[in-house]
């Protein structure tokens, strides 16, 4: 039985420690401060604070959106005072360096740790989120002076960030953009234009906003190659730090959305003149970096970004899954098969409650499988992070690498495809219940259907992996994939899951044909036509690996926590793994159904 509805620390724990071995970490520099109690006493703390002051407020947000009043924009006070406690825990900063206030936590670690507050509260939780990934940015790739002004005061919880990269009429396509940076002669720009879409683009919440906004340098080359990256200030920065003349960035107007409701969302306009420092129109900003490397700087976080979107959606299906077994447990209905059998209506025998459907059962299953494969799914990659940055063998490092870039469109793609099915599920065992807002389970539902929207949606996940991730290099990191998963496979000789192994083997082989088949054609068209389907099916062949990777890491286990490990893993094996079937059939026959009809007959 689960001690909270928000997530399973059993499981964060086994993933953590039985599974990935993270203490381990510690024997490396960067973490050597750490230990098995150190973990633990923070996952303890994101626990408590996720529970205090995230959860309580999830509701009250979501039937209380973003509004404005007298041009600003007001939220539930709920949401500032759990962000405080947030920051004051030290959980802005978590995973980074202790030089900028950092608890340098191991990223998987971190990820887990996020995962308590995105699950307990997801629109709250975007603040922080979108603050941690502009500071890293700024780290990676900003200035020292830009590092101190503007990603300090974020880390400290002072200020908070955004990512300004859509537009109204470029959201997949940033190689559209049209907002326009004009160098000055102080070496500052000044821009115009309009962002769509911007979370967390105007509050109250802290007295500064640093926007990350994608532009153009007039004269730069078309396309993606001519994008320079530009942080911009709610507010001018005085030499002292702080805050002080408003500049030109303005809210236009925010968008209602259907979830995620405690997150505000604007459309800003950069450079219309409502406000005019140092005397006249422009947002005042200043470029990151080298020109024209704007998106070049934003792919190269992409990675750590796209797996946070992942986790996000597999604690929104993680936390629909427990209150859905919470009910199932408790809500009486009906009477099983047999007993109908024995009466002729069965009525004198007593209701059971509803887990005793195997029907229930079934979607319980299916939704742990998705959870726990999914939160199994985001602290692998979360975990080849830490290899990638911390191994001490070059090629360690490398090998990480290689195997985290083919795994991102999967690891984004996955959890925000089936995380919703979770939910969905959670809905359908509540019955009638799931379907009123007397249960929370249709708010996860419907602040997870963000996921397979922003960070790129799943169609654009589909053809990075299909179209990049799995060519690239010759096919590298498609054959280490394979390489890695056989390790895992012959591992289970064996054992109870020799069958499951065979099964993945066949699995992987069939991926590995499909692709060359795809690509076999020559025609690009043809190849990329049916890629959703080529990640649907790749998702589904890494997450059984990492249920047989769970299954093996059970060993000789008998508690109740890991027969259901194991009861899951069959599952997916059984029931989710063989769906690829199809799905590789169709993709090898090279189907053109959807090629070839045209747009003017649908
Ligand atoms: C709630 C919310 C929060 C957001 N937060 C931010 C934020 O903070 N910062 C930010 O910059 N952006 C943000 N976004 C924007 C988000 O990243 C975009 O909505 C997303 O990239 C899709 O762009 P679009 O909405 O213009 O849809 P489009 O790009 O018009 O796509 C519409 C459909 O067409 C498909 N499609 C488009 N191009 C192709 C193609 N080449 N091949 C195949 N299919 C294609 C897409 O897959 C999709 O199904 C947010 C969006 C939402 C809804």
């Amino acid at each position: 039985m689960p001690s909270s509805f928000i997530l399973s620390r059993r499981d964060l724990d086994f993933l953590l420690h039985e599974w990935l071995d993270v203490e381990s970490l510690t024997g490396r520099p960067r973490f050597a401060e750490h230990s098995r109690q150190t973990f633990d006493a923070v996952m303890d703390l994101a626990e408590q604070i996720a529970t205090d002051h995230f959860a309580p407020h999830n509701r009250k947000a979501d039937e209380n959106e973003p509004h404005v009043v007298d041009g600003e924009v007001v939220l539930i006070p709920e949401v500032a005072e759990a962000l405080k406690v947030f920051t004051d825990a030290g959980f802005m900063a978590c995973s980074f360096d202790e030089e900028y206030g950092g608890m340098q936590l191991p990223h998987t670690v971190g990820q887990a740790v996020f995962a308590w507050f995105m699950a307990a509260n997801v629109g709250t939780s975007a603040y922080p989120f979108l603050t941690m990934g502009n500071a890293r940015l700024l780290l990676a790739h900003g200035s020292q002076e830009q590092v101190d002004t503007y990603a300090r005061p974020q880390l400290e919880g002072r200020w908070f960030g955004t990512m300004a990269l859509s537009e109204p009429q470029a959201g997949s396509s940033l190689a559209d953009i049209t907002t326009r940076a004009v160098p000055q002669d102080d070496g500052s720009y000044r821009l115009t234009g309009t962002k769509m879409w911007i979370s967390g683009g105007d509050h109250q919440l802290t007295e500064n906003i640093v926007h990350l906004v994608l532009a153009r340098i007039p004269g730069g080359p078309p396309g993606t190659k001519g994008i320079s990256l530009f942080v911009v200030p709610k507010f001018l920065v005085e030499p002292d730090g702080s805050p002080g003349e408003r500049n030109d960035v303005v809210l236009a107007g925010l968008n209602h959305k259907m979830g995620y409701r405690g997150t505000t969302n604007t459309l800003l306009n950069f450079g219309e003149g409502r406000h005019t420092p140092g005397g006249r129109a422009g947002a005042v900003g200043y470029l990151v970096g080298k020109p024209h490397r704007g998106l070049t700087y934003m792919f190269s976080m992409m990675n750590e970004a796209r797996i946070g979107v992942g986790v996000g959606a597999t604690a929104l299906g993680y936390t629909g899954y427990l209150h859905a077994l919470e009910y199932a447990r408790t809500r009486t209905q009906g009477r099983p098969v047999a007993a109908k059998g024995m009466t002729s209506t069965g009525a004198s025998s007593p209701m059971v409650p509803i887990i005793e459907h195997p029907d229930v059962r079934r979607m319980l299953l299916a939704a742990k499988s998705y959870a726990e494969g999914g939160m199994a799914l985001s602290l692998y990659c979360a975990r080849l992070v830490d290899e990638e940055q911390t191994a001490e063998a070059p090629e360690e490092r490398a090998r990480a690498h290689l195997l985290l870039d083919v795994l991102t469109p999967i690891a984004k793609a996955w959890p925000s495809q089936w995380g919703p099915v979770a939910d969905d599920l959670a809905i359908q065992v509540h019955g009638g219940y799931g379907y009123t807002r007397d249960h929370p389970v249709e708010q996860f539902y419907r602040d997870n259907r963000l996921n397979p929207i922003h960070e790129g949606t799943q169609g654009i996940q589909s053809l990075d992996l299909l179209g990049r991730k799995v060519v690239m290099q010759g096919g590298a990191g498609l054959r280490l994939l394979g390489e890695t998963i056989t390790t895992t496979t012959a591992r289970a000789a064996g054992t109870e899951w020799a069958g499951f192994a065979a099964d993945l083997g066949a699995a992987v082989a069939r991926m590995g044909a499909v692709t060359s088949t795809l690509w076999g054609t020559g025609d690009p068209d043809l190849a990329l036509a049916n890629s959703h389907v080529y990640l649907e099916a790749a998702g589904h062949v890494v997450v059984a690996w990492l249920w047989l990777e769970q299954a093996l890491a059970c060993g000789g286990s008998s508690s109740v926590f890991h027969e259901g490990k194991r009861a899951a893993a069959r599952y997916f094996w059984r029931w989710e793994l063989p769906r690829t079937r199809g799905q590789f059939d169709l993709l090898e026959s090279l189907d053109r159904t959807v090629l070839d009809t045209p747009a003017q007959v649908l």
